[in-house]
């Protein structure tokens, strides 16, 4: 009898690095003398040729606001907001474009949800439940809930590598966890969350899941309607668009009985001194202008993106940060925090006997710029008994030669601070 063969996915096409590196003008130019080797790609990312020049046409050609006006314009901006709505819908596998909100980044989605969710669904004694590696934009937003409404924050812990203990997070859910709000990806270590698994520890206790999703949308293919989370936030600016700009996704049924949470030009209907009648979802959650350009970059971003080959970009993504964790490990004195079972994009490490500031600052005189510090995660710090670590993340665009480059500059930090 012939062996069972497991389906496997098909590999990805090669990504054409040179080429692709080509698309992004800022990565040919120099930092202190040396060729820029930019691994702070968590913080943000470069932008292609594609989306600057977008942005740039839109400028010249078609700037009008939405909504408003019957002039041509102003018809073309609109055409171009929802457009890039699309792309968005696209991008996380939406079913509707209404359900996904622009908003300036993953810190306004969270508090959006928080505020406009949270205010009507969380009351005295409830809890939300959030995890261990949280960005701050995934806490702060809970806390001032929490406070608002003498209500509980609840942590779910994470082991020693990074990961979470899901065991530990099925017990933490009660009769009074109204939401759970947790990282697709850790931006402080790069843990990829099974986020699939918790909606349904959670769905089946009937509560609803946000994902932030900062980190993964720029490395993983991401199809909320898979995952069945009920909101899941992103950043343009960390997937290679520009910034001020981001998205919301919520299932229609969620956001419909949401009240807004700003009020404000274009949220509305019709407005009297005695009452307003609010817009249809999503523009209820767009009081003011939006971010117009922005969201035609954004939309260019993903466009770019999927040209370049998401599944080619996360094959490419993997590759890299299997090199650069055995290569760092490798240079002695340097431990690689984080080491969860799966993990995307990110590589912390610390060099023992120098403060990862002095890493990033010897570093920087190399050309090679990576994030020093608590990234915004002071618990994951706090839990791991470290004060910061240095950071390089990873991009469709960085090179395993950049990656000996980190590893070259490595030696040099050792170097000085043997003397
Ligand atoms: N969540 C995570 C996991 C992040 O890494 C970040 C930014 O680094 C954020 C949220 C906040 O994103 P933004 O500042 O774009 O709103």
């Amino acid at each position: 009898m012939k062996a069972a063969v497991r389906p496997r996915r098909p590999a990805a096409p090669a990504l054409d690095v040179a080429a692709l590196r080509r698309e992004f003008p800022i990565l040919s130019r120099k930092v202190h003398g040396k060729p820029l080797v930019y691994l702070d790609n968590a913080a943000t990312t470069q932008k292609p040729r594609a989306v600057l020049e977008a942005v740039t046409r839109f400028s010249e050609e078609e700037n009008a606001n939405v909504q408003r006006a019957v002039h041509l314009l102003s018809q073309r901006a609109t055409d171009a907001h929802e457009g890039a709505r699309e792309k968005v819908r696209r991008f996380v596998n939406a079913r509707e474009a209404r359900e996904i909100v622009f908003t300036r980044g993953t810190t306004e989605a969270v508090n959006l949800v928080a505020q406009a969710w949270g205010r009507r669904h969380v009351g005295p004694g409830d809890e939300v439940l959030i995890t261990a590696m949280e960005h701050h934009s995934n806490i702060v937003p809970w806390q001032m809930l929490r406070d608002e409404k003498g209500a509980r924050l609840v942590v779910a812990p994470m082991d020693d590598a990074g990961d979470l203990v899901l065991p530990e997070l099925e017990r933490l859910l009660s009769p009074r966890t109204r939401i759970v709000a947790v990282a697709h990806v850790s931006n402080a270590l790069g843990t990829v969350n099974r986020v699939a698994e918790i909606v349904r520890l959670a769905h089946a206790r009937g509560v609803p899941v946000l994902v932030d999703g900062a980190q993964a949308a720029p490395h993983l293919r991401v199809d909320v309607q898979a995952l069945d989370c009920d909101f899941y936030a992103f950043s343009g600016h960390k997937v290679y668009g520009p910034t001020g700009i981001g998205a919301l996704y919520g299932k229609a049924a969620l956001l419909e009985e949401m009240p807004p949470w700003q009020g404000g030009g274009d949220m509305i209907l019709s407005v009297t001194f005695e009452k307003t009648h609010y817009n249809e979802v999503p523009h209820k959650f767009e009081a003011g202008t939006p971010n117009i350009a922005g969201a035609v970059g954004l939309g260019a971003a993903l466009d770019w993106l999927g040209s370049a080959g998401r599944d080619a970009i996360e094959a490419h993504e993997r590759d890299l940060l299997a090199y650069a964790t055995d290569r760092a490990s490798a240079v002695p004195g340097v431990r690689i925090v984080g080491t969860a079972r799966e993990k995307a994009g990110v590589l912390s490490f610390t060099v023992e006997g120098v403060h990862p500031h002095d890493v990033g600052t010897v570093l920087d005189r190399e050309g090679i710029a990576v994030r020093t510090g608590h990234h915004c995660a002071q618990p994951v710090m706090e839990r791991l008994g470290i004060p910061a670590t240095a950071r390089a993340s990873f991009a469709a665009y960085n090179t395993r030669d950049e990656v000996d480059a980190l590893v070259a500059g490595l030696g040099r930090v050792r170097e000085i601070f043997r003397r």
